[in-house]
């Protein structure tokens, strides 16, 4: 039986399922965000990673130093490009932290914060959520 949420890549090779309901889920306009996604910002929430299951495809990790000095493994689809979720972070051991938009229901998860803040553009209307300038901790 799947869990309770599933997700892929925009290609499908990449498919992945959790059953955790995620505490933690942000909207984060870091020039990170910005670049990775190639949007204005990336929303993504943490699961533990013994729940997270990648059930099909190979998903190509691209190490990467956040400009925290933090290492992370940044997973994308190497078919289409899809980045979908984030691994071995050095600052949230045990945790994964997928990207909302490769959810095949990505209306069943709404975010409860926004962070990096000082970076979001001036044309984007705050979403009324707790804000941080940088990051929340
Ligand atoms: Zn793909
Ligand atoms: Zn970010």
């Amino acid at each position: 039986m799947a869990k309770k949420y599933t997700g892929q890549c925009a290609c499908r090779a990449v498919r992945f399922e959790f059953d955790t309901d995620p505490d933690f889920i942000a909207v984060c306009h870091c020039l990170d965000c910005k670049r990775a996604s190639g949007g204005e910002a990336a929303t993504w929430f943490g699961v533990p990673a013994e729940d997270f299951t990648v059930l099909t495809g190979e998903p190509k990790p691209y190490h990467y130093v956040a400009d925290s000095g933090g290492k992370l493994d940044r997973n994308f689809c190497p078919n289409c490009g899809s980045r979908v979720f984030t691994s071995n972070l050095d600052n949230f051991p045990g945790q994964v932290f997928v990207q909302l938009g490769s959810l095949d229901h990505p209306e069943m998860i709404t975010p409860k914060l926004e962070m990096f803040v000082k970076r979001r553009l001036p044309w984007v209307k705050p979403l009324g959520l707790p804000e941080f300038s940088d990051m929340p901790y």
